[in-house]
């Protein structure tokens, strides 16, 4: 296919041999890219710092059509984001968010919405608004944007609607209690939760960020974890971080 240029986010990379580095991209354009930079290790590279997580871009590739792997050619700064790198839960979040992105897309499939979703919540953590809630609102959307938009108006199994007492939420969306004996896998979500899942689905994203939550919140944030997870098919690595770095600083979750 040759040439290739696209908007474009570091969502991953790994050292290759002596001095190069594999890359994986979020672009615009062509989806979920992972290119060669070659030489990117080096001291005075031409990427001279690029190619750090979560920074936006300019990518310019070749494709040579023979390998998985493109060869980035250049990779020019748009925005670095590099506060996300300097405080312990940005990065965290940040982390979750482009992992949800790089495990949940195939290669070179082009999707403007995700793509753009990405970008906002970004953003979105550098602003002022907790991680916590970005991340809540990023997947509330990734969800939908990756056509895994849970059913949150009826049963799953048996198709009857909600409200129902006790709800629990499985793969793909909430299980009444009668059905729930028979299912396994599945997890509790209050009415408080299913209600500020739809309202941050359906809110514009500024409203969304601040919108009043409360305790479901964290329950959401699980939730949504846990239904990645379910995506994926194993649990995601940042979480495992987060919950980490909760345990290292007592006083981060424990704060009135
Ligand atoms: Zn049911």
């Amino acid at each position: 296919m040759g040439l290739g240029r696209s908007a474009a986010v570091v969502i991953g990379s790994f050292p290759l041999g002596e001095s190069d580095r594999v890359v994986t991209f979020y672009t615009r354009d062509f989806g979920k890219v992972r290119g060669v930079a070659k030489a990117s290790r080096r001291i005075r590279s031409r990427f001279s710092g690029a190619l750090e997580l979560f920074t936006l871009g300019e990518l310019v590739f070749f494709d040579g059509g023979r390998s998985e792997l493109v060869q980035v050619d250049h990779f020019d700064i748009v925005r670095p984001f590099a506060h996300l790198r300097e405080d312990l839960e940005r990065l965290g979040r940040a982390a979750w968010i482009v992992e949800c992105v790089s495990r949940l897309t195939a290669e070179h499939d082009r999707h403007a919405a995700l793509y753009g979703l990405l970008v906002r919540s970004l953003r979105a953590l550098e602003g002022p608004t907790p991680p916590a809630r970005v991340a809540v609102c990023f997947g509330v959307r990734g969800l939908d944007a990756l056509g895994h938009r849970p059913r949150l108006d009826a049963c799953t199994v048996c198709g009857r609607a909600y409200p129902f007492r006790h709800a629990a939420l499985g793969a793909g969306g909430l299980v009444c209690e009668a059905c729930a004996r028979s299912e396994t896998g599945l997890v509790l979500i209050s009415g408080a939760a299913v209600t500020a899942f739809e309202r941050l689905r359906l809110a514009r994203w500024e409203e969304a960020l601040a919108a009043p939550l409360g305790r479901s919140e964290v329950e959401l944030g699980a939730l949504l974890d846990l239904q990645m997870s379910r995506l994926i098919g194993q649990p995601t690595r940042s979480a495992k971080f987060l919950r980490e770095l909760k345990r290292l600083e007592p006083t981060a979750g424990g704060r009135p």
